[in-house]
């Protein structure tokens, strides 16, 4: 038998042992596994699957474990002694859970669902697993067009969890008699949040759907972010992961309405933790792990509507504690002082995503030249040194004038500097483009993703004009960013090249270093599937493979959306006014109902 120590660099990612792991030796009926399609460092750090993980423990005679998707060494390992994949709390297979549920956070993590499924020992596609195999399910925000991997979960669950798992897991303990087929039927009748693909066929010609799945899917919704379950505590891991820190939820959603951003849609709407709630959630994570680091987490932080009264009472606390507080995801229009304070450090980090005005309003990015120039104007006057601008190319509507205008951005925040300071060395700028993906429940979700040869010419041009003004200039790989758009798009047509390319060598493609196009090209070649038809625009009136599924913003919204944008024109924060996106005849935006996860 190969040594572990010998042979698998950090053990600990398989073997867990982190403080605060809830009791695994309790009495227990139903054993969950949960999963990360990826590595231990970057799993644990997910929010969502966090709590999750304490919620399945909290309920009585359920036991909850984890596990990810392992490197090569411990895959070698694995193999070379004939082991199974296992969870990290007590080694148990994973065929030997009664669920096995996967957070698909990103598109990128599909293949190594199927790493994982074969690395224990469990068969891929939903029609070979038995009666002996456990349920294989999958929540997070793919979820919302589920249809590339239909054939290989068991069941879907879209939305926010919290509620509807309690119910869905005691109903199982009711139920031991139960078939997996009954169990299935009963679910997908149950629970608007559930969807069950083989219970549900759709039609495609080629890669264009026709018809889509005949039932209705509805995104699962939290109402009151105060009385819905939240751990007051998280695990604390024995080697460093990506966040490894206490992180504080302070409100979902997100009110800005930007048109790129499928979060901003899929979360709606806004839900606020009260300030006591805030302050309390931050004060228990902090003395439950003893961490010193604190992250203040949700889609756009600096709009939370508690947060100078927060940062008020926080701030001495972290003082008197020596904790130091992070405030990630801040717009560049509130910046503000005592931000700033609460996050000291050297550089900055905005997001205008265009470089001209007319293509902020086209993606309704509400930031103005006067925000972003005033708000830096702030923020080197208070010490920063270095920022660090992030853009997307290929926007809908973009021209070349548009790419100049990130050039003429980026050269004035540096002359901004110089005026602010009156001398000394310069502050230091870096541009980075990604490619924009038009995604599912987004007013762009009919627009095309723009070709290579239009990318390779803007990366090429910014590449120049920037280097030659003294500007970093780096960009996400195009291929990279096409697989993501095809994978988000996509339908069942593509369900079975997303194994073939597994099969042929695809695991970690999230992963730079790992990535390798060409098995998805060779698997898309094969099987038939026409990337560009998959990546080309759609008509606004044709069926979506995602058509079945309701997020709670209506596809009248998102068309109004679509022809504002092209007009350039902006639509408001939810803050200030209600857009009619279609939630508020739910009873969000006005607490007159409560969740809506039964049928
Ligand atoms: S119902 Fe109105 S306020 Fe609520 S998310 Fe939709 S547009 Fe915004």
């Amino acid at each position: 038998m190969t040594k572990l120590t010998d042979s698998v660099q950090k053990p600990y990612r398989y073997f867990g042992g982190e403080y605060n792991v809830p009791d695994m030796n309790k009495p227990c009926d139903v054993r969950f596994c949960m999963c990360v399609a990826d590595s231990y460092e970057v799993g644990m750090s997910n929010l969502g699957v966090r709590i999750l993980y304490y919620l399945f423990n909290s309920i009585d005679r359920v036991v909850c474990e984890r596990c990810y998707a392992p490197f090569a060494d411990y895959e070698n390992y694995l193999k070379s002694n004939n082991l199974p994949l296992a969870s990290l709390e007590t080694q148990t297979p994973l065929a030997d859970f009664d669920f096995v549920g996967f957070s698909l956070q990103y598109e990128m993590c599909y293949s190594n669902v199927f790493y994982m499924l074969e690395l224990a020992g469990i068969p891929v596609l939903t029609e070979e697993r038995g009666e002996d195999m456990p349920f294989i399910v999958a929540g997070g925000p793919c979820t919302v067009n589920p249809e590339p991997m239909y054939k290989y979960f068991d069941f879907f669950f879209v939305g926010e969890g919290e509620t509807p798992w309690r119910e869905i897991i005691e109903d199982y303990k009711k139920m031991p008699e139960c078939t997996k087929k009954d169990f299935l039927r009963y679910v997908d009748e149950h629970y608007e949040c559930i969807y069950v693909p083989s219970l549900h066929p759709a039609v495609y010609e080629g890669d264009k759907c026709v018809v889509a799945p005949d039932c209705r899917v509805w995104r699962n919704i939290e109402a009151d972010m105060n009385t819905t379950f939240c751990p007051s505590t998280q695990l604390v891991p024995n080697m460093e992961i990506v966040h490894d820190r206490a992180v504080a939820e302070l409100f979902r959603g997100c009110a800005n309405g930007c048109r790129f951003c499928q979060a901003g849609f899929i979360y709606r709407p806004v839900r606020e933790r009260t300030l006591d709630n805030a302050y309390n959630l931050c004060v228990n994570l902090l003395e439950s792990t003893g961490y010193d680091e604190l992250s203040l987490n949700s889609l756009s932080t600096s709009d939370y509507s508690q947060l100078m009264p927060l940062l008020d009472r926080l701030l001495p606390y972290c003082e008197k504690h020596h904790v130091q507080l992070n405030l990630p995801s801040l717009r560049l229009d509130s910046f503000k002082g005592k931000m700033a304070q609460g996050n000291r450090k050297s550089s900055l980090t905005f997001a205008p995503e265009a470089g001209t005005q007319r293509l902020r309003n086209v993606i309704n990015k509400n930031i103005t030249e006067d925000n972003i120039f005033g708000t830096l104007a702030d923020a080197f006057g208070e010490g920063y040194t270095s920022v660090k601008l992030y853009f997307m190319l290929g926007l809908p509507t973009e021209t070349m004038e548009d790419i100049q205008g990130i050039v003429d951005l980026a050269v004035r925040i540096k002359q901004l500097y110089r005026t602010v300071k009156r001398g000394g060395r310069d502050c230091k700028i870096s541009v980075s483009t990604s490619t924009f993906i038009p995604k599912p429940f987004t007013p762009f979700q009919w627009c095309a993703f723009a070709g290579r040869e239009d990318i390779s010419e803007k990366q090429k041009y910014l590449a120049d004009a920037l280097r030659s003004k003294g500007i970093n200039f780096s960009y996400v790989d195009y291929d990279c960013s096409e697989l993501e758009a095809v994978l988000a798009r996509g339908g069942r047509s593509i369900a079975d090249a997303m194994y073939l390319a597994y099969k042929d060598g695809a695991r970690f493609d999230a992963w730079s270093e790992h990535f390798d196009y060409n098995h998805y090209l060779r698997s898309f070649a094969e099987t038939g599937v026409d990337i560009g038809k998959i990546v080309g625009a759609y008509d606004l009136d044709e069926v979506l493979p995602w058509d079945f599924v309701d997020v709670g913003v209506t596809k009248q919204y998102y068309k109004r959306e679509y022809n504002k944008a092209m007009q350039a024109e902006t639509t408001p924060s939810c803050n200030k006014q209600c857009n009619g996106c279609g939630l508020k005849k739910y009873g969000y935006c006005q607490n007159t109902e409560g969740n809506r996860h039964l049928k």
